[in-house]
């Protein structure tokens, strides 16, 4: 146990983390495009929070949350996505003065005791977005064309794109009953949780992943053949919306995703090669939620994105991700007063911004080289008293074994220049 991590979670390693980083560039870069600003929220809140704002009657809150009580023996959760801690920092922030929309986004680790399956763990992480105020399709849009650009930058392809209206609480109801009517002779066939949801909100029992309730929800009426007026319209907006950017998409009626506050536009962007599910990313419009957990009716949107299962997706596309930065410069030395001057050295090279190295376990000179190599050093020089005294060194390259001469105190700028 001491020398393990708790199921579910894994450590990120140093091979690994070159990966995150440059994807977490990629999303900064994409959200200053479209005006997104970051916003970093606990990783726990109020156990209340999450019971109102992802709903009391969902697969996360019934069964994945850590739940627990501290020392104050309030009910604290660790977060299991990100859209809650946001809504409740709009509210508490007052930031439905500001000029609207506000649009934001996250990158976090989230949290759900789940059972282990491919592309699905216990501690995970996602990059979501949340616009608030907006309530036509334009940003419904924008949001989707967020994702689809974000995707182009990494360079992966045919991420394939479903889309969905789950409808308001006007054309709600009368599904509901229709809903309920279609149910209600096979509500023994359903799983305890169904029953339970069956009264309360029937529609989650269409995302029940039972197999016993998939093959009684698969003949049940869709929630996109009932909709009302306003509804259908908002969805006609966002077809021609992703129409015109030439954004592809499937209509796929079954979505309703996990979370109870989704109002009209609900749409994933799945892959079969990210496990079970098959989804990346998954979103969609809250139009009831600020209200809900005690704000103004504010109409918004957003969208959860895994970051590891969009890591299992670049690998299985083979999509080429940039090394990290490698060492430029390897200072091998010989003797006590090349070490002292090797060591003022590096600092140097480090100030001009070059990633430099020396031996820091009184290595031999031939163990000091093969270092070098295995660092993948650019460059190497090897500092004897000689090369001290005159000011002059070897800089030799690792790459065509190109060798020439340079003043000791002037490598940075030969560096520079060959870059
Ligand atoms: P799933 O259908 O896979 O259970 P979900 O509907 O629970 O997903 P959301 O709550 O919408 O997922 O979260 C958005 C995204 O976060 C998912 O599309 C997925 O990429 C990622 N995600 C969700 N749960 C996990 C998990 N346990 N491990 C890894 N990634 C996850
Ligand atoms: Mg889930």
């Amino acid at each position: 146990m001491l020398t393990q991590t708790p199921k579910g979670t894994k450590d990120i390693l140093p091979i690994e983390s070159y990966k995150w980083q440059y994807i977490e560039s990629q999303i900064a870069k994409v959200c200053t495009n479209f005006g997104y600003k970051e916003i970093r929220t606990p990783v726990f809140e109020h156990t209340e929070l999450f019971q109102r704002g992802v709903g009391d009657t969902t697969d996360i809150v019934q069964k994945e949350m850590y739940t627990f009580l501290d020392k104050g023996n309030r009910s604290i959760s660790l977060r299991p996505e990100g859209t809650a801690g946001v809504v409740r920092s709009y509210i508490e922030n007052g930031m439905s003065s500001q000029p609207q929309p506000v649009k934001l986004y996250y990158n976090i680790s989230a949290y759900r005791y789940e059972k282990m399956a491919k592309g699905r763990y216990r501690e995970f992480h996602q990059f979501g977005v949340e616009a608030f105020g907006s309530k036509g399709p334009s940003i419904d849009v924008e949001i989707i064309s967020l994702i689809s650009l974000f995707f182009e930058s990494l360079g992966l392809k045919d991420v394939g794109l479903n889309i969905n209206s789950i409808g308001c609480p006007v054309c709600r109801k009368a599904y509901n009953e229709k809903l309920m009517n279609y149910f209600r002779p096979s509500l023994e066939k359903l799983c305890g949780l169904c029953n339970n949801r069956f009264e309360r909100n029937p529609l989650r029992i269409i995302d029940c992943k039972e197999e016993k309730c998939k093959s009684i929800t698969s003949g049940a009426p869709a929630i996109l053949d009932n909709l009302c007026g306003e509804c259908k319209e908002h969805f006609e907006g966002l077809k021609k919306g992703l129409d015109n950017l030439g954004i592809a998409y499937n209509i796929d009626k079954n979505i309703v995703r996990g979370l109870d506050y989704y109002t009209k536009t609900v749409f994933e962007f799945i892959s079969e090669n990210v496990g079970t599910q098959g989804t990346i990313c998954g979103g969609g419009r809250y139009d009831g939620l600020v209200e809900a957990c005690g704000g103004p009716s504010t109409p918004a949107i957003g969208f959860g994105l895994g970051i590891e299962r969009l890591l299992m997706e670049m690998e299985s596309q083979g999509v080429p991700i940039p090394l990290p930065q490698e060492v430029e410069i390897y200072i091998a030395t010989i003797g006590e007063i090349a070490d002292t001057y090797a060591g003022k050295l590096v600092y140097e090279l480090r100030k001009r911004q070059i990633p430099a190295e020396k031996d820091l376990l009184q290595k031999s000179l031939k163990a000091q080289m093969k270092y070098a190599d295995k660092l993948g050093a650019k460059y190497t020089i090897v500092l004897g008293d000689d090369e001290i005294k005159n000011n002059k060194a070897t800089l030799k390259s690792m790459k065509n074994g190109e060798q020439i001469e340079v003043a000791l105190d002037n490598i940075h700028e030969e560096i520079i220049n060959r870059r």
